[in-house]
């Protein structure tokens, strides 16, 4: 089946009962029995709820993968997967990866005893150089946020493999639609189904996808043991967004192409930061690894002022100062502010995450109106 038929098909099915073509919103806490012990398959629903079922399945036929779970952030499946650490076991993570990703690492789990590594994954050799005996989990994000750096997922999951080390991908800003981290050798695909999968900024979700019975057990346990668990009328959201999931990409990725084209011949910008151009260095990995470039983009005004980004950040009237990305309308944000504050400023500087950076999410409106108003808002 292909990317479209699965989107709008994969993993749902009619309501058994009634033959309703949508999901039913199951909004129930538990289920009758007929003897002690014996159910349908559903007993409660922080363990199990048949919209959420329907999403896990559709999740997880979109990835290629056998199993899905969803969860009530991506924080919370970001949890689970770190859930599968001991102390004394060691992680290598990309040095610009999501704010919240690094806090829970540097915040939540370095406390208890696991060792992290945060080195330029862009160069492989960075990573390699990391790999000991205690590597348990390599931690990718690609495109990475906010710089657009590209990582290339096969050549890290080679590393993983011969580490005997899970390689986990953050796919939030790509999609299934875009790289399917699973087929290049990952073994858990993670996602904040806030952004673009869920798609229209109504719904805070997460999700992991995975093949194989072992994670299985090891990752549904936490979810059902920690409780971090989406509710029905959430699940119903998400499995809506996921049917327009290629339409929206499209769009994003035709928008994205035509900001980024614009912004980097505009004067007053001195660098636009976007995979899509042949000069980005790591063009070839993602012309390699994604079906196309995606709506992230970052750019950095001439003179690097943070007076003059956060002037154009007020004078925007189409592109929203707000967190979050992957929405149908267009969003603006300003990292070292918003989204990154939480990473101390000698790490972001060392990342290359300059105090003049704007990051937009680039949604599907019509990419003339969006061009007018970087123009009204740069000057
Ligand atoms: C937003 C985001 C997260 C966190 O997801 P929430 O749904 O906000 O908990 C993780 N990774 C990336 C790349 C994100 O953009």
């Amino acid at each position: 089946m292909k990317f479209a038929t699965k989107a709008i098909h994969a993993g749902v099915h009619p309501d058994p009962a009634t033959g309703a073509i949508m999901t039913p919103i199951y909004q129930t806490s538990t289920y009758a029995q007929s003897s002690p012990g014996v159910n349908k398959g559903f007993e409660y629903s922080r363990t199990h709820n048949p919209t959420r079922t329907q999403l896990q399945d559709a999740l997880a036929a979109l990835d290629g993968g056998q199993h899905g779970l969803a969860f009530a952030s991506g924080m919370a499946a970001i949890d689970c997967v770190l859930r599968l650490l001991k102390p004394g076991d060691e992680v290598i993570s990309t040095d610009d990866l999501y704010g919240g990703s690094y806090r829970i690492m540097t915040k939540v789990y370095e406390p208890l005893g696991i060792v992290f590594h945060f080195v330029p994954m862009r160069d492989l050799a960075t990573v390699r150089e990391k790999v000991t005996a205690k590597t348990k989990l390599i931690w990718v994000e690609t495109p990475t946020n906010p710089l657009l750096n590209i990582i290339d997922i096969a050549g890290t999951a080679a590393i993983a493999k011969e580490a005997g080390a899970l390689l986990a991908v953050d796919n939030t800003f790509s999609t299934p639609y875009l790289q399917e981290p699973l087929a290049l050798g990952a073994d858990i695909v993670v996602y904040s189904l806030t952004k673009y999968m869920g798609g229209h900024s109504d719904v805070v979700m997460g999700a992991l996808v995975f093949n194989g019975d072992e994670l299985l057990e090891r990752l549904s346990f936490y979810q059902n043991a920690c409780g971090g668990t989406p509710g029905p009328q959430d699940c119903f959201l998400v499995l809506r967004g996921l049917k327009t999931l290629h339409l929206r990409m499209q769009r994003h990725c035709e928008n994205g192409r035509a900001v980024a084209e614009y912004l980097r011949q505009h004067p007053k910008v001195e660098h636009v930061f976007w995979p899509g151009f042949e000069t980005h260095p790591n063009h070839a990995v993602a012309a390699k690894q994604m079906r196309d470039f995606g709506g992230m983009i970052s750019f950095v005004l001439k003179g690097d002022k943070k007076e003059d980004a956060i002037a154009v950040l007020e004078k925007f009237q189409l592109f929203t100062l707000a967190e979050s990305l992957g929405g149908v309308e267009s969003l603006s944000g300003h990292p070292a502010t918003m989204t990154h504050a939480s990473i101390p400023p000698e790490q972001r500087r060392k990342a290359g995450l300059s105090d003049s950076l704007i990051r937009l999410s680039v949604g599907i409106e019509d990419a003339e109106d969006l061009i007018e108003d970087l123009a009204q808002a740069i000057g």
